[in-house]
C-alpha cells in the first residue's frame, strides 16, 4: 500500500501558549512537500509535536501514518511506524558513537532475532556516507559531539538514508550548508525519493528547492498554513519575500520572534 499521511486540525502549545492553530496536511508517498514561512511561525514546532517531543503538548486534531494515529504513539512507536524527523538542531550525544546509535535504531524497527548483520550493516553504513561524501571515521566518533553544523546535517540525512522511512520531515535541513555540501544533501534526499515515502522538508530559503524539486509548497505564518501552491511559490517568496502574502490574507504583524 503506498504511504498516506494526513494531518488534520492538529493544535500544540508550548508552555500554554498556543503555538500551531490548527493544522491540516496530506502527504502520498512520492510526494514532497516543502513548508516556508518567516521565523517563529511554528514549523519547527509542528515537527517536534508531530514526532512527540515532551515539551510541546498537542490539544488537538489527529495525524494519520497509514490509518494510524501517531498522536497517541510514544516517540519509539513513531519511529517504528516509520516516521523520520531531521533535526533542525541536532543533539549531541557523548559515550554513544554513531555508528552504535544507528544500529541501534534500525535494530529497533525490526523484530526480535530479526537484527541486521553487523557485516551488512557496516557495508550499507560505508555505502551511504561515500554518497554523502562524509568520511569513514565518522562512524565512530560520538553522535554529533563535536561535528560542524554542516557535518551534523549530512549526518542527520546519514540516518535518514539507512533508517529508509515512510515520511521523513527535514527541519532546516540546509542551514549551515555551503553550496557543495548542499547538493551532496539534496542528492541524498532525491535519491530516497520513492512511491512508498514522502517528505515533509521545512526551510527558510527557496536555495534548498532548486535542487530538490517539491510538488506542493506552503506558505506557515502564526501557526497556520496561509497558502499552498506549486514550486512557483517559492520562488515567489525568494523574490519578493513574504509582505505580499500578509496583504492578501490582512494578517497584521504582531510579534514576530526569533527562532
Ligand atoms: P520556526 O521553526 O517557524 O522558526 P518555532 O516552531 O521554532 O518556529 O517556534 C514557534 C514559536 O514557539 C516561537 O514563538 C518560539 O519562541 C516558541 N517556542 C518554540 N520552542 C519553544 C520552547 N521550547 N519554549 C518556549 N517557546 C518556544
Ligand atoms: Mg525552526
Amino acid at each position: 500500500m503506498a504511504t498516506h499521511f494526513k494531518i488534520e486540525g492538529l493544535r500544540a502549545a508550548i508552555e500554554d501558549k498556543e503555538i500551531l492553530k490548527g493544522i491540516d496536511l496530506e502527504i502520498k508517498g512520492g510526494e514532497i512537500h516543502a513548508i516556508m514561512g518567516p521565523n517563529g511561525t511554528g514549523k519547527s514546532t509542528l515537527a517536534s509535536a508531530l514526532m512527540g517531543h515532551p515539551k510541546y503538548e498537542v490539544t488537538a486534531g489527529t495525524a494519520l501514518l497509514d490509518g494510524e494515529n501517531l498522536l497517541e504513539m510514544e516517540v519509539d512507536e513513531r519511529a517504528r511506524a516509520g516516521l523520520f524527523l531531521a533535526m533542525q538542531y541536532p543533539s549531541e550525544i557523548p559515550g554513544v558513537t554513531n555508528s552504535d546509535f544507528l544500529r541501534s535504531a534500525i535494530n529497533a524497527r525490526r523484530e526480535e532475532g530479526n537484527e541486521i548483520s553487523l557485516i551488512k550493516f557496516i557495508r550499507q553504513m560505508e555505502s551511504k556516507m561515500k554518497e554523502l561524501e562524509m568520511n569513514t571515521e565518522f562512524a565512530h566518533r560520538y553522535l554529533n559531539e563535536g561535528f560542524s553544523g554542516g557535518e551534523k546535517k549530512r549526518n542527520e540525512i546519514l540516518q535518514m538514508m539507512m533508517l529508509e522511512p515512510k515520511i521523513a520531515i527535514l527541519d532546516e535541513i540546509d542551514s549551515g550548508l555551503d553550496i557543495d555540501a548542499l547538493k551532496i544533501v539534496a542528492a541524498g534526499v532525491n535519491s530516497m525519493r520513492s512511491e512508498d515515502r514522502g517528505f515533509l522538508i521545512i526551510t527558510h530559503y527557496q536555495r534548498l528547492l532548486n535542487y530538490i524539486t517539491p510538488d506542493y509548497v506552503h506558505v506557515m505564518m502564526q501557526g497556520r498554513i496561509v497558502k499552498s501552491g506549486g514550486p512557483e511559490l517559492a520562488q515567489r517568496l525568494e523574490d519578493e519575500g513574504y509582505d505580499w502574502v500578509k496583504e492578501e490574507l490582512g494578517i497584521v504583524d504582531e510579534t514576530v520572534g526569533q527562532a
